[in-house]
């Protein structure tokens, strides 16, 4: 399958398999306004199957989140035609509202209106704690 490469916007490559409807959707684009191009089980030299995201005209996107969902995928910024700028997503530090604390006695469960914050603790095994509770939740598992 060949997709014509676009002039501006963002490459999303080597997702993984399955997982390009997940990304699509954490990255809140409007498919309304925005042309996108999501090839699904696409052949990978790298790693057998993979999802390949294409955004038009769309440069700058919140790759925090993304990070999360997959951070095996490599991100390219196109303008006019080549690649500008290659991203390598890595888990992010801290991440607010991502991931939601189950805790039932965290403050985030009896009060509403405070942010779920939580922070890396181990890149491995992505886990990530509470900033309120020190709860611990496996960002994969979610
Ligand atoms: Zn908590």
């Amino acid at each position: 399958m060949v997709i014509d490469s676009i002039a501006k916007g963002i490459v999303i490559d080597h997702i993984r398999a399955g997982y390009g409807m997940k990304v699509l959707e954490y990255l809140n684009i409007d498919t309304g306004v925005n042309t996108v191009a999501l090839i699904m089980n696409a052949a990978s030299k790298k790693h057998g199957r993979k999802d390949v995201l294409k955004i038009e005209n769309i440069t700058d996107i919140d790759l925090t989140a993304l990070g999360l969902v997959d951070h095996s995928a490599t991100v390219n910024i196109i303008e006019n035609h080549v690649i500008s700028r290659k991203i390598k997503l890595r888990l992010p530090d801290k991440v607010t509202n991502v991931i939601m604390c189950r805790n039932p006695r965290c403050v985030t469960s009896s009060e509403s209106g405070i942010p779920h914050v939580f922070h890396l603790v181990d890149e491995a095994s992505e886990e990530y704690r509470c900033e309120y509770c020190d709860d611990i939740v496996r960002a994969g598992a979610r």
